[in-house]
């Protein structure tokens, strides 16, 4: 007994021993890999479902790794999140964003709002409304060019001072997208509280509710005729399918961004797909 504990003990201390090993290397890496262009932010469309014209996109961060290839952020962005590296990587990519944007509009070809992530660590931070603004001013941009992403789990605690930041963001004229909503358990009430403008139905929501034995399909009706009349339009994230674009058609929902349409892709694709993209 006392030999299979021991085995126990150690199988786990490895999967643990393995899981730093990365964090460190990860760690170890991060800094030199922002300065050194390694972190490159994709774009993906997102499309109006009325008129399938192409509404706006979302900004998401890729690290093109000189040796491991392209890691997707689900294995970098929770320990950046930890380590408070993901504020630094998400002014990056909002400077990236801007830059794209920006020359868009220089060269006078079309171009939609494009929405950037904001991290549950930063949407604490009182100095981050000033912070953003400048950074799209400098790109004589329009702030509602850029929309906020901001996700409901950092709903829970410290909720007036969440209320806050949002708050200012809001006045200083960015439009805030929840994100996620539906995977968590506070949505009904940060919709009543925070100055949202756009909800992003999380893809499982979408997914279940085409399940035939779900009851989520009478929720998600419920939760878009809910929007509509707050005035509040939403996205739902995840399409695939012609099947799921026509069913959300039939629910009234907005918009509608997934691998039907596009898969996040490099600026220079997403700049060749502007050229030709009917813009809303
Ligand atoms: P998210 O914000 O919910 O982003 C949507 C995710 O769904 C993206 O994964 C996107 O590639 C994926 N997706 C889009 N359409 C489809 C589809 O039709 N089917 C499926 N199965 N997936 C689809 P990605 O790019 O791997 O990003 C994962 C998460 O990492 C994001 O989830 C977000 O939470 C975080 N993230 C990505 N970029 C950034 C960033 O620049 N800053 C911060 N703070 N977080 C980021
Ligand atoms: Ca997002
Ligand atoms: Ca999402
Ligand atoms: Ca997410």
């Amino acid at each position: 007994i006392k030999g299979n504990y021991n085995v126990n003990i150690s199988y786990y201390d490895d999967a643990i021993r393995q899981r730093l090993l990365l964090e460190q290397e990860i760690e170890g890496e991060m800094k030199t890999a922002l300065e050194t262009g390694q972190f490159q932010v994709f774009f993906q469309p997102k499309f109006s479902i009325k008129d399938e014209k192409h509404a706006g996109a979302e900004a998401l961060v890729r690290w093109i790794h000189p040796e491991k290839g392209i890691i997707p952020p689900g294995q970098f962005v929770p320990i950046f999140e930890r380590n408070g590296f993901i504020s630094e990587l998400d002014l990056y990519v909002m400077r990236q964003t801007c830059d794209f944007i920006a020359n868009q509009k220089r060269n006078h070809l079309p171009y939609v709002p494009i929405s950037v992530n904001v991290s549950r660590r930063d949407i604490y931070n009182e100095s981050l409304p000033q912070v953003l603004s400048k950074i799209v001013e400098s790109y004589q941009l329009d702030i509602s060019d850029i929309h906020l992403e901001i996700t409901e789990t950092s709903y829970t605690e410290n909720s007036q001072q969440l209320i806050g930041v949002i708050t200012k963001l809001k006045q200083l004229g960015f439009v805030i997208e929840m994100d996620d909503f539906g995977s968590g358990y506070s949505s009904l009430n940060m919709l009543s509280e925070l100055p949202i403008d756009v909800l992003k139905l999380d893809m499982r929501f979408l997914q279940n509710s085409l399940n035939a034995y779900s009851q989520n399909s009478s929720i998600l009706s419920f939760i878009i005729s809910l929007a509509k009349w707050m005035n509040i339009s939403v996205v739902a994230e995840g399409v695939e399918t012609k099947s799921q674009l026509e069913y959300l058609r039939n629910l009234n929902c907005d918009y509608a961004q997934g691998y039907y349409f596009a898969k996040p892709m490099p600026r220079d694709e997403y700049y060749a797909m502007m050229e030709h993209a009917q813009v809303t």
